[in-house]
């Protein structure tokens, strides 16, 4: 058991694929089961991939929602829980996790978590809940505060009490749900400052917001959970992208974090067990060191395009997401 689950979704066809050659489909999705078909050019000698869940065209962000629900819940029990999302850059990542935040139906998995675990907590009347909320950006191995972007390269650390936790990063507390829209706005808002900045886009860094919960029980023990919600770069390969100006280091460096994780995950899968798993390699796995494998539960949702123009990458995000089962 490795705590990770795996599920697909699949975003529909945009306005500029519909009615050109790229609205030809390179998936087939079973909209009842947990699998689906590659029909893209080169398609492998198995072209059927399943999953824990496949999420289909018509998924909701409700729907989405459903199946992190148990993940969600399990901070409230002193566990931590992380949320992944991979794919190609306009695959869908950053929709499913916020998604329009404040929207009723159209907001994504950060605001739907934490007013979830708002909820949640009435079961404990018994228990003093504390929710903090922070949000950062790993962009070329450093690490900024997006709640305040003035904060940059900071370090992560091993705190006795609290575990893996980036040292100085802003942590501001969230009463409810109406709190989280407002700090997502922000960190939305700096994301892209940020990504004006370094002339690059907000593909090729990595979001990750933590929501840290703490629990102060009637006999004074006190438990923390965390819920890292992670919206990845863009799993495109770096050469193909056709950017300006990115120097060679920047787009090692971003591979570095992202084919580390791959590699962690490969690790903590592996059936023989026992492996070293290699944390250390990245900032963005040692971000993740207590929240990925352990009694951490994860959900790894990849995220991909239909389209038969992005047939490549949709294939390797496929094959990225086995990899993980
Ligand atoms: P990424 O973060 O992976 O680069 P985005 O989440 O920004 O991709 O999605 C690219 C575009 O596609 C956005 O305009 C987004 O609103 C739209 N989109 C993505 N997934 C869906 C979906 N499931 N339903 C409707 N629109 C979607
Ligand atoms: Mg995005």
């Amino acid at each position: 058991m490795s705590g990770i689950s795996v599920a697909l979704r699949v975003r529909p066809l945009n306005s500029r694929e519909q009615g050109t050659t790229a609205a030809a489909r390179c998936l087939t999705v079973d909209e009842a089961g947990s699998s689906l078909q590659y029909t893209g050019r080169d398609p492998p000698p198995n072209a059927n991939f399943s999953f824990d869940r496949v999420l289909g065209e018509a998924s909701t962000q409700a729907d989405t929602f459903e199946g992190l629900k148990d993940t969600v819940a399990s901070v409230l029990e002193g566990f931590n829980a992380t949320v992944l999302a991979y794919g190609q850059t306009g695959s869908g990542k950053t929709h499913t996790l916020l998604g329009d935040v404040s929207s009723p139906t159209e907001r994504g998995v950060v605001p739907r978590a934490v007013a979830e675990l708002a909820q949640g907590m009435a079961r404990y009347p018994e228990c003093r809940f504390k929710v903090t909320l922070s949000v950062i950006e790993i962009y070329n191995e450093r690490i900024k505060d997006l709640l305040d972007p003035a904060k940059d390269n900071l370090q992560v650390i091993q705190d006795p009490v609290r575990g893996i936790t980036v040292a100085e990063a802003t942590e501001l507390p969230v009463a409810g749900e109406r709190d989280c829209v407002e700090l997502m706005q922000l960190g939305i808002a700096n994301r892209a400052v940020s990504a004006t900045a370094m002339n690059a886009g907000s593909s090729r860094s990595h979001c990750v917001i933590y929501v840290v919960v703490e629990k102060a029980h009637a006999d004074g023990r006190v438990e923390f959970g965390k819920l890292c919600l992670v919206d990845l770069a863009g799993s495109e390969r770096q050469d193909k992208t056709g950017a300006v100006g990115q120097t060679a280091t920047e787009g090692n460096l971003i591979n570095k974090s992202l084919s580390a994780l791959g590699n962690v995950v490969n690790a903590l899968t592996d059936p023989k067990g026992g492996k070293h798993i290699p944390y250390r390699d990245s900032k963005l796995t040692r971000v993740l060191q207590d929240s990925l494998g352990g009694t951490a539960r994860t959900v790894l949702i990849i995220c991909c395009s239909p389209s038969l123009f992005n047939d490549a990458e949709t294939l390797s995000s496929l094959r990225f997401g086995v990899r993980a089962k």
